[in-house]
């Protein structure tokens, strides 16, 4: 693949979306690659860096027939020359880890992540027990879902397994204040929280560039929720704590996001992330006003109607909310009904 040497001028406004499966020069020796997700959500954004001999490639999509088909395509093609040579995967989510151990197995490339996150993938992928659904059960009756919905979402068990291929059982660890040649620049690692524990992303001071993952997306605020295997957990500090490290960087940095298109507005869309969910901790205190349990406070937050799968991630973001508010002992947990919890002001 041909790559131009001259700096590109950064749109000011978030690009263009690209092609699926076409891999387009984004930065000088950077190709961004848009693979399709079978989700509302349709698509997730990869990165390849040009190390010279071959590419490190930052994500890898969802492991399913549609994203192995591409990826057949191109290692037969753009990348028969100059193979992949390491897999990072910025963190354990199927769209982005999903197909990695394919991937490393296929090209006898290693994987590169943080602990956390290779720990949550591979356990994931590996967990055949019914721990899982069983937890999901019993997150789903105290959030006060209705009993059918309830017995649905326990009948899919663990998706996760079905959405990836199983990570390596071997790794080379990225951990915070990292350093990491990639593309002929030096990246440092700054670690992501919140929407997953480890995450990891990428910033070049030479390049003026920051691999956000998905902790700064330039539309959507990403999923920061409560998950049923960790129902008291508080991703909302952590979430909220990780992003003021982002105002540190340059204003005018160009940020390479998962989803959507590169964009330049980092500091601004940190700060409305920070807005979003401030308004997210009032509208949560408001629909607690009488006590509530979680199936009460959704609408509160989510207007629309969802399909079991958007129930999940609507259900555990509002958790989220809940639970930052009784860390903060804002709200407190002041009865039960049926089995539900009910939070109420303190
Ligand atoms: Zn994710």
């Amino acid at each position: 693949m041909k790559l131009s040497s001259e700096q590109p001028v950064f749109p000011s406004t978030p690009m263009q979306p690209i092609e699926f499966g076409r891999p387009v020069e984004v930065a000088p020796g950077i190709l961004w690659l848009r693979l399709p997700l079978p989700y509302a959500l349709d698509h997730v954004n990869v990165w390849l860096l040009d190390d010279g001999d071959g590419w490190t490639l930052i994500d890898t999509g969802i492991g399913d027939e549609r994203c192995r088909t591409i990826w057949e395509r191109l290692l037969t093609a753009d990348f028969a020359d100059r193979p992949i040579r390491r897999i990072v995967a910025t963190h354990f989510h199927p769209d982005h880890i999903g197909l990695a151990g394919w991937l490393a197995e296929r090209l006898d490339a290693p994987l590169l992540t943080s602990r956390t996150e290779w720990l949550s993938a591979r356990l994931l992928a590996l967990d055949s027990t019914s721990g899982y659904a069983e937890a999901g059960r019993s997150y789903d009756i105290a959030a006060g879902l209705d009993a059918d919905v309830i017995e649905q979402r326990f009948a899919t068990g663990n998706r996760y397994r079905t959405s990836v291929s199983v990570p390596p059982a071997a790794f080379s660890p990225l951990a915070a204040g990292d350093a990491i040649e990639m593309g002929g620049s030096t990246w440092r690692v700054l670690i992501g929280e919140g929407h997953s524990p480890e995450m990891l992303t990428f910033f070049s001071a030479e390049r003026n560039l920051l691999i956000a993952a998905d902790q700064v997306l330039p539309r959507i605020s990403p999923v920061v929720a409560v998950w049923p295997t960790t129902p008291a957990a508080d991703p909302l500090r952590e979430f909220l704590g990780a992003l003021p490290q982002y105002l540190e960087l340059p204003e005018d940095c160009f940020v390479l996001p998962s989803h959507d298109a590169p964009f330049q507005s980092l500091h601004e869309r940190v700060r409305s992330l920070v807005r979003h969910h401030e308004e997210r901790l009032e509208l949560t205190l408001r629909a607690c006003a009488e006590p509530a349990t979680v199936a009460r406070i959704i609408p509160a937050l989510f207007r629309r109607k969802f399909d079991a799968h958007q129930l999940g991630f609507a259900l555990g973001e509002t958790l989220a909310h809940v639970n930052y508010l009784l860390h903060q002992g804002r709200l407190a947990t002041v009865g039960n009904e049926g089995g539900a919890t009910l939070y109420g002001r303190p």
